[in-house]
């Protein structure tokens, strides 16, 4: 049956109108080029946005955490400790360096990683001499991973941290920018994220001499000799200097999108928080999530209904719902991967994989649009709890 409803997206990207200014700064400029007075513009105003020393423009999220390991020197023979629930562009990078991923497990609180399961995986690795070079850690929907007790673990063990900023830009831990807090961190603007240059991503850190070695190892690592010459293996990563104009305009409103995407999930918990057998993610205390994805989960038995189902009966409404991340130590592609679960019995993230949906939380969306998901969703657990108890 063809579906003749408007269909609700998960995340579309949402312009502020401004763009263009920046885009046509470009064009008259004529600096259509990887680098250019956009790109130098934007750096400077994330980092005060922020509070860091330096940014560097790239052309994803996933090659800023390229890089990152590059910093810290990360190779083959390494190992690297990644968050297990998380999309699989946090981990790629360590495979690109031929080096090794270990999976830390989620807590229940903040569905981040386990300090808990981080701990026993540092004392093994002092046990067998082999420690982590690099600890990625994931802030997964906008929620902050419990920063205080990772950094402590980590500097204790002299570990460095990355962190996986994708998803939380605009989020805040304990008054500090979320992504601020360890030797890097690194954003994404693709084109679902919070603000959005269509493509691109954002590697930020305190230490100004890597910074300028990420800039040069981003632009193919070329030595300051006046022909072309080359000691290092080099990329070409920068952020071209009219997406840096989209991204100029997009974090000039980024307030505002957190805003409106805290209200969002504020409206979905209040009309559907009462409903059996669903429970919204936590906000850490002490911290601001910006609501990336609005997440809940679902028990089955008292819901009677799956979340696999509810996703099938929210598609047949033309409404783009999704499952959360499948954690990353049950993909194929990791299937040989060591991998710390929270405790024996409890292993997180499996279980809010099997559990767990996003819904629609765009910026964009209207009230009407979100009611009708709102709709869909209460109905359907309404039916079939009764069916259950009836
Ligand atoms: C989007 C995302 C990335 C990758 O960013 P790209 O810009 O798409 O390369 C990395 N990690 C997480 C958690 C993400 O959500």
């Amino acid at each position: 049956m063809e579906n003749h409803k408007e269909k609700i997206y998960l995340s579309p990207p949402h312009m502020s109108g401004e763009e263009q200014v920046y885009i046509d700064s470009a064009f008259d400029s004529n600096w259509i080029a990887p680098l250019g007075p956009n790109v130098d513009a934007f750096e400077r105003e994330i980092s005060s946005y922020l509070g860091v020393n330096a940014a560097a423009a790239v052309s994803s999220g996933t090659a800023a955490i390229h890089l990152a390991l590059q910093l810290l020197e990360v190779g083959p023979g390494d190992r690297v400790f990644c968050s297990t629930f998380t999309f699989v562009a946090s981990a790629n990078p360590i495979l690109y360096q031929g080096a090794e991923p270990v999976f830390i497990d989620s807590e229940p609180e903040t569905w981040n990683m386990s300090p808990q399961a981080l701990e026993r995986a540092l004392k093994e690795a002092e046990q067998e001499g082999n420690f982590p070079k690099a600890v990625i850690v994931v802030h997964l929907y906008g929620q902050n991973a419990k920063m205080d007790e990772i950094l402590r673990l980590c500097s204790e063990y002299d570990v460095q941290v990355i962190e996986d900023a994708a998803e939380s830009l605009g989020s805040t831990y304990q008054g500090k920018a979320s992504g601020t807090l360890g030797a890097f961190g690194i954003y994404s603007f693709n084109g679902n994220k919070i603000i959005t240059t269509s493509g691109g991503g954002m590697l930020v850190s305190n230490d100004e001499g890597a910074m300028n070695k990420a800039r040069f190892l981003a632009t193919q690592a070329k030595d300051a000799a006046p022909y072309y010459q080359h000691s290092a293996i080099g990329y070409n990563y920068r952020m071209s200097n009219i997406l840096a104009g989209v991204g100029r305009a997009q974090l000039q409103v980024l307030e505002d999108r957190v805003g409106a995407r805290r209200s969002i999930f504020n409206e979905y918990v209040m009309h559907l928080s009462g409903l059996p057998g669903i429970t919204f993610m936590n906000e850490l205390e002490n911290s601001r999530s910006n609501r990336w994805l609005t997440t809940l989960l679902i028990d089955e038995k008292t819901a009677g209904i799956s979340n696999k189902a509810l996703l099938e009966v929210l598609n047949e409404e033309n409404i783009e719902a999704r499952y959360l991340w499948k954690p990353l130590h049950l993909q194929p592609l990791f299937k040989d991967t060591s991998y710390y679960p929270h405790s024996e019995c409890h292993h997180v993230a499996e279980e809010l994989f099997q559990k767990g949906i996003c819904l629609p939380s765009g910026s964009s969306m209207a009230k009407e649009q979100q009611m009708r998901v709102i709709n869909c969703i209460s109905h359907s657990i309404k039916v079939n709890s009764l069916r259950l108890s009836g």
